[in-house]
């Protein structure tokens, strides 16, 4: 990226109620095939961690897929 826009941060705007957002971000037009997962959109922004809990869920909700043996069922995803 060049500057000034080198670099950003993403944070939860106060009063945004996360739980409702990050759902309707992973499919947020349910008549059109797109789907959003990362960070930006967990509660876990700025860490890979909280990129990886919205794609696992995201393949969990719209493409059917099980979680896999190695992630524990009661493993924290975010809402
Ligand atoms: C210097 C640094 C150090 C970090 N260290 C850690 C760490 O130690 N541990 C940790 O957990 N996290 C760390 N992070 C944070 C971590 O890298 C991010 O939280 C994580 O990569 C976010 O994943 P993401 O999939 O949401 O987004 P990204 O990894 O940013 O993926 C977004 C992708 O979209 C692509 N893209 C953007 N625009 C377009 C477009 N128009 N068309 C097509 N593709 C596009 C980008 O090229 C990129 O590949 C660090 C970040 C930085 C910058």
């Amino acid at each position: 990226m060049r500057d000034p826009y080198g670099a950003a941060y993403h944070f939860w705007r106060v009063g945004a109620k996360s739980w409702e957002v990050m759902p309707r971000m992973r499919h947020p037009l349910p008549d059109a095939d797109l789907y959003v997962c990362g960070s930006a959109w967990s509660t876990g922004q700025g860490w890979v961690y909280g990129a990886l809990t919205q794609a696992e869920l995201m393949l969990e909700e719209h493409f059917g897929l099980p979680r896999p043996a190695w992630l524990s069922p009661t493993a924290y995803l975010g809402a």
